[in-house]
């Protein structure tokens, strides 16, 4: 470690007398060695997210491309440009990536014609955090890598950030920009966009179009796609190419009456997802409200789950639980299989 750690000489270029200055080491590059600032600043041109240190004479302090005068060239080649080059803006940019917190400033022109900064961002799978002029963004991966601990390892977005601002200085965080509250705006429209991509749709609400956001399971029997083309040939067809389904409740997940509803906080996914559309279920509801088995005596004593003195009816909860049916085999939940419970399992 004390070996690349000397701060003698730029480690690319020892015999050029073009360089000079301080020395830095990246924290991001496989390889330690210690570069010039022409020389480090050249070979992060297509990096700008990576962390440096600085030998200052003393010890390694903490350092940036930015500072060492790294700017990301973005949009059009200058050759194209329209107005000569001559409307070429440099913007200093907080970037958030698995690595932490990043300046990085960038240039970009705004002759007629060409992209704005947040569109020229989405081409480096960077997330503006806004359209208009973007101070902040946030990398793809890091998206991602939240998205997967959040699922595996449940992780929280507190929790997450906070790590962030941990890794980029673990002495004073809390000098650090804000990021928590457009992480988790971002992260929401994030997992939405995916969810379509993954649909097949191009845009979000095309007109005419009716996406399924709920995946078919992959194990079960489906004809034309995993299954002989004579399936129902098959004696035992109606054992071997059947789909089970298993349905269970949750009557203590109950959801309170917050805000305006549906109507000031709309669903961004509405019917396209995991929920049965709820003009369908309520009609279902509203046939099946006076059904013989529904209104009969609960013939399964012990059972719980059919008591009312047991579930949550108030006129505060917006719905008192929450019934999926899943594939019995994989335990995939069925597109349009999840409804709310507004009185118990019934
Ligand atoms: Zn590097
Ligand atoms: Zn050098
Ligand atoms: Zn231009
Ligand atoms: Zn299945």
């Amino acid at each position: 470690m004390l070996e690349v750690e000397d701060g003698s000489s730029c480690h690319f270029c020892a015999i050029s007398a073009s360089h000079a200055g301080p020395f830095h080491a990246c924290l991001d590059c496989d390889s330690q060695s210690l570069h010039c600032t022409p020389c480090i600043v050249d070979f992060h041109s297509c990096s700008p997210l990576h962390r440096l240190k600085t030998w200052n004479g003393t010890y390694f302090e903490d350092g940036s491309l930015a500072n060492a005068g790294l700017v990301l060239n973005l949009g059009h080649n200058m050759s194209t440009c329209r107005e000569g080059g001559g409307k070429v803006h440099t913007h200093l940019v907080t970037m958030i990536d698995v690595n932490g917190l990043h300046n990085v400033r960038m240039s970009w022109c705004r002759c007629y014609g060409f992209g704005s900064l947040a569109s020229e961002m989405f081409r480096l799978q960077w997330l503006p955090a806004t359209l208009i002029r973007p101070g902040t963004a946030f990398t793809f991966r890091v998206m991602k890598l939240f998205q997967m601990l959040s699922h595996v390892a449940r992780k929280s977005a507190w929790d997450f950030c906070t790590a962030l601002l941990r890794i980029t200085d673990n002495v004073q965080p809390d000098l650090l920009p804000e990021i928590y509250r457009s992480f988790i705006y971002l992260q929401r429209h994030w997992r939405v966009a995916r969810g379509y991509k993954r649909a097949g749709q191009i845009r979000i609400k095309e007109v005419g179009m009716t996406p399924r956001l709920g995946l078919e399971c992959v194990s079960c029997p489906w004809p034309n796609k995993n299954i002989p083309d004579n399936w129902k040939d098959d004696t035992d067809a109606d054992l071997i190419y059947a789909t089970f389904i298993a349905v269970d409740g949750n009557y203590r997940l109950s959801r309170n009456n917050k805000g305006g509803g549906e109507a000031t906080d709309p669903s961004y996914v509405g019917d396209d997802g995991f929920y049965a559309p709820n003009e369908d279920y309520k009609e279902y509801c509203r046939i099946r409200g006076g059904a013989d088995d529904e209104i009969a005596d609960i013939t399964c004593r012990g059972h719980k789950s059919g008591d009312a003195t047991r579930y949550n009816n108030s006129p505060r909860k917006a719905s008192s639980g929450l019934v999926c049916g899943i594939c019995a085999r994989s335990a995939a939940f069925f597109h349009h299989g999840t409804v709310d419970l507004a009185i118990g399992e019934r």
